[in-house]
């Protein structure tokens, strides 16, 4: 039987609270790491949950499959393995872009709403990437001072996220998952085109199990679990992983595993 070829990793570019990015001998290629840890209050409050690492590069890389096929361009390369994605590296832009479909999380601490009132059009939220100040929220002004986007990127950027979280809207609405809202992170290639970049997990998302009663806890399958010391949350991600392996999407492989 022939041996799996292995992927020799370069130096480790950033360790972040929930993934650890490497080089490797392809300058056109990075490896991440998915970590099994879960973090809330900006790394704050930490734990380690097993398995969770290996779910989300799973969720993620069938999402960017999906959105590959609809024609929005992605980072994703292809799986490396148990918990490792190859993607293309990016200069990313350092704004958090949050879609929201329905009312939750802060929305509810900011503005006098209903938790799950619908949003139609999605109300689109930009903040400021920075653990050091809190990822601010940004105002038209502040975005402007700021002078990370040209006015013509942020145009792109806000049609890109658009479309994916109506894309995303849909297809997991027919698994019976409620996309409530999500976070997205957008990174420039060498010829300065804008790709989606990051992840597409239960991390960075609120995902309502529209199978489940709405006052249930066990509606909830994303991060919140842990945000509420609900507990539970390495089955609710298996939960998702599972239906979304249904849409029968086929994430490239590299074939390849990592050589640490
Ligand atoms: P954080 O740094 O916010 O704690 P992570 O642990 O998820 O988050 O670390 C991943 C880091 O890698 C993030 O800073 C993210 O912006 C960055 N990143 C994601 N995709 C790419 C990419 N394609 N190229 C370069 N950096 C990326
Ligand atoms: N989010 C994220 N990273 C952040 C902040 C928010 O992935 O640093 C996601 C979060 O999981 C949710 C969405 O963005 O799906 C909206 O988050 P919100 O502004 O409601 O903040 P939170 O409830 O996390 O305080």
């Amino acid at each position: 039987m022939m041996d799996t070829p292995t992927l020799a990793l370069g130096p480790l570019l950033h360790e972040g609270k929930a993934k650890r990015l490497y080089a490797t001998a392809d300058p056109r290629l990075c490896a991440v790491e998915f970590k099994d840890t879960a973090t809330a209050s900006n790394g704050r409050h930490q734990v380690r949950l097993p398995g969770k690492g290996k779910l989300n590069c799973q969720i993620s890389s069938h999402l960017f499959t999906l959105l590959e096929q609809a024609g929005l361009p992605t980072h994703f390369r292809g799986l490396l393995g148990d918990g490792w994605m190859l993607v293309q590296p990016l200069r990313m832009i350092p704004l958090e872009v949050v879609l929201r479909n329905r009312a939750a999380g802060s929305l509810l601490r900011q503005l006098p709403t209903v938790p799950g009132q619908p949003l139609e059009p999605p109300l689109l939220d930009l903040y400021f990437k920075d653990d050091a100040l809190g990822d601010p929220f940004l105002s038209e002004a502040r975005l402007d001072r700021l002078n990370v986007v040209t006015s013509q990127e942020r145009i792109q950027l806000e049609t890109m996220a658009r479309q994916v979280n109506s894309a995303l809207h849909q297809a997991l609405g027919r698994l019976d998952l409620d996309l409530v809202d999500l976070k997205l992170e957008f990174g420039r290639d060498g010829s300065g085109r804008l790709q989606l970049a990051d992840e597409l997990s239960p991390d960075n998302c609120r995902l309502w199990d529209q199978r489940q009663s709405p006052d249930s806890p066990g509606r909830i399958l994303d991060k919140d679990r842990f945000r509420q010391g609900l507990g539970g949350l390495v089955d609710a991600y298996k939960e998702v992983s599972q239906r979304i392996q249904a849409l029968g999407l086929k994430p490239q492989h590299h074939g390849s595993r990592v050589r640490l």
